[in-house]
């Protein structure tokens, strides 16, 4: 549809200026509304994030980092907390969204 076209295009400029940044979680419970644009890193070493669905759908995206699963996202966070994941992000229910998060930019497959 291209409304959904048109709302990634204006999220996609929006990260320009308000990258995904993260930050660390202790508890395991996540908080009931996460903060837009926030990687939450959770654990010490970190074995899962979550974050909002950069789409706008408001859905919850949990990836495991643990090498040991399968499948597993690399995450990294620079010296600026803009977190950079790999591989690519591809939702297969719902809002079926694809993307990249480099830098903390969302870059859209
Ligand atoms: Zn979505």
């Amino acid at each position: 549809m291209a409304t959904a076209k048109l709302q990634r295009w204006w999220i996609s400029l929006r990260t320009r200026w308000q990258p995904y940044l993260g930050i660390d979680w202790k508890p395991d419970d996540l908080p009931s509304k996460l903060q837009p644009r926030r990687v939450y890193l959770i654990g010490n070493p970190t074995w899962r994030i979550a974050f909002l669905c950069p789409c706008g759908c408001g859905s919850v995206v949990e990836l495991c980092v643990l090498t040991e699963a399968d499948p597993h996202w690399k995450v990294a966070v620079d010296d600026k907390r803009r977190v950079t994941l790999q591989p690519s992000v591809w939702k297969t229910t719902d809002c079926r969204s694809h993307y990249f998060v480099r830098r903390g930019r969302i870059v859209w497959a």
